[in-house]
């Protein structure tokens, strides 16, 4: 503890704020060489807030950060890259919102391990979000690219019960063993297990293993769109054993938005 500098630079994205007392606001941040800290932002919402004030959701910003007693404080501020499309735009926001919190999910406070691969994975991912059509591919290849990063690669290959290498054709999915079932395995766990149609192995595993170049390329219709995430959420829920608040809203919107398409505000 006493070897670290009590004050120190950092370039950080805002994943979440909330209030802290009557003036301030705590910021749960990632930087790339200090993994996820928590700050706080000193009269950060107070109208005329200058020094620390520009802690904008989402925004990469550079921090000067010092070590109080019990917790950081942040005693400047400055904006590099505002990302806006992700505060002006509900749908880029609520992805914004949900890639942040799976993000705070899956990571624990000053764990500097991946920090650099997980800070530019979560820069590339909002900066995908402020202006790709398809946030869903988005947030798919993301959701692939953070579960190698924290240890939760899912197997697409061989089935977890057998070993069997999986052939193209349906398959089935197993989120409590992490992987893909072959239908001989499949049939003798049937609880357990969802069906996953060949088109669906196969874009999962181009999420997988391919870049964003080759990735956005991959054109999906919705029926495919919908069976994959059903896929990556039902594995992603079981490994954070609860349901993610930000999933459920972007499933709300899209609910609302097929009802009423003009009441979306
Ligand atoms: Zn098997």
């Amino acid at each position: 503890m006493s070897s670290r500098p009590r004050t120190f630079r950092s370039e950080a994205i805002i994943l979440s704020r909330s209030d802290f007392g009557e003036a301030d606001r705590l910021l749960v941040i990632l930087t790339p060489e200090h993994g996820k800290l928590r700050a706080i932002a000193k009269g950060a919402r107070k109208p005329l807030a200058r020094k620390s004030g520009h802690v904008e959701l989402f925004a990469r910003t550079d921090l000067l950060l010092h070590r109080g007693r019990d917790l950081l404080i942040v005693s400047q501020a400055e904006m590099t890259e505002p990302y806006l499309p992700l505060r002006e735009d509900l749908t880029r926001a609520a992805y914004a919102n949900y890639v942040a919190e799976l993000l705070d999910s899956f990571t624990t406070d000053e764990d500097g391990g991946e920090s650099a691969a997980l800070f530019d994975l979560l820069d590339a991912t909002l900066r995908r979000l402020c202006g790709e059509s398809d946030l869903r591919i988005v947030a798919r290849h993301y959701e692939m690219r953070l579960l190698d990063l924290v240890g939760f690669r899912p197997e697409m290959t061989a089935c977890v019960y057998c070993g069997e290498a999986i052939s193209p054709q349906d398959q089935f999915f197993s989120a409590a063993e992490g992987g893909v079932v072959c239908p001989v395995c499949g049939a003798q766990h049937v609880e357990v297990v969802v069906p996953i149609s060949q088109h669906g192995l196969h874009a999962l595993r181009v999420l997988q293993r391919e870049s964003w170049a080759h990735v956005r390329a991959l054109k999906l219709n919705t029926p495919l769109h919908l069976e994959i995430e059903r896929v990556m959420l039902g594995y992603l829920i079981a490994l954070l054993e609860r349901r993610l608040q930000s999933a459920a809203f972007i499933r709300r919107l899209r609910a609302e938005g097929r009802q009423h398409p003009k009441e979306a505000s």
